[in-house]
């Protein structure tokens, strides 16, 4: 991490909670930012998205952003049960997750389709968060940087830039696991991302990119502390107040 990156934190909350459980999420964390206000990151919550609406009145007025777990790349039409960009934007979200492994594997998602939805969220004004990641088998052939190349490449759509987009990099078999690549693996993977991006993005050296997978309060600090890892993307951890702002707080 550089001085001119200050570490994002994105708590994705998945298929989790009802009204009462998210606001109480979100309320909590408002209050222990309410309580450091020199606090040098950025906090998002990406709750499902029936309580983007509650959890963004939740927030307003806080340093909390909320973000989406998806969007559809159309603005809006004829697409059954999905939500888009302009819609995310429009119930207070100021970012958005794209290409989640989750979304990737349930949904047979394609880096053209996550490029696609990336566009659409930056044509709404959202942050997109991209999500980028090998398998385990990939990783047990030695294809890491390979296949993340392949998925930075082919998922960032033109006009991406540091102010627009963030980099998750979530080993898929790490998310949820609680197994996680050694110190070494991360910091070789990230500065793989880096070296690439300044060939697709201006402002490289400016993009965030976060690591995640498996991310708790116990192993926090040792992966924040590596060059190239401005923050974290965080799953299970994320549903706990004191687990989530814990993780933020361990940041270098
Ligand atoms: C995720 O789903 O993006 C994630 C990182 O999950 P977990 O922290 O639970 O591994």
């Amino acid at each position: 991490m550089t001085a001119d990156r200050h570490h994002l934190f994105a708590g994705n909350w998945k298929m989790h909670g009802l009204r009462v459980d998210g606001i109480a999420l979100a309320k909590g964390l408002v209050e222990r930012g309410r309580a450091a206000p020199q606090a040098a990151f950025e906090m998002v919550v990406c709750p499902p998205a029936t309580l983007v609406r509650a959890v963004a009145e939740a927030v307003a007025g806080s340093a909390l952003a909320v973000g989406g777990q998806d969007c559809h790349p159309d603005e809006s039409g004829a697409h059954t049960g999905d939500v888009s960009a302009a819609m995310l934007r429009d119930a207070g979200c100021a970012f958005v997750i794209v290409g989640h492994s989750e979304r990737r594997s349930d949904h047979g998602e394609t880096d053209e389709l996550v490029r696609a939805k990336a566009a659409a969220a930056h044509g709404a004004g959202l942050i997109a968060i991209v999500c980028i990641g090998e398998i385990e088998a990939e990783r047990d052939r030695g294809q890491t940087i390979e296949v993340v190349s392949r998925q930075l490449e082919g998922s960032l759509p033109r006009g991406a830039s540091a102010e627009n987009t963030v980099i998750a990099y979530e080993p898929v078999w790490a998310i949820g696991t609680g197994r996680t690549p050694t110190a070494e693996e991360i910091a070789a993977v990230h500065g793989e991302i880096r070296a690439r991006l300044a060939r697709l993005v201006a402002g490289a050296e400016r993009v965030r990119i976060l690591y995640g997978g498996s991310v708790n309060p116990g192993n926090s600090a040792g992966i924040l502390a590596l060059d190239d890892v401005d923050g974290a993307l965080v799953g299970g951890a994320s549903l706990k107040v004191d687990d989530f702002w814990a993780i933020a707080q361990s940041c270098p």
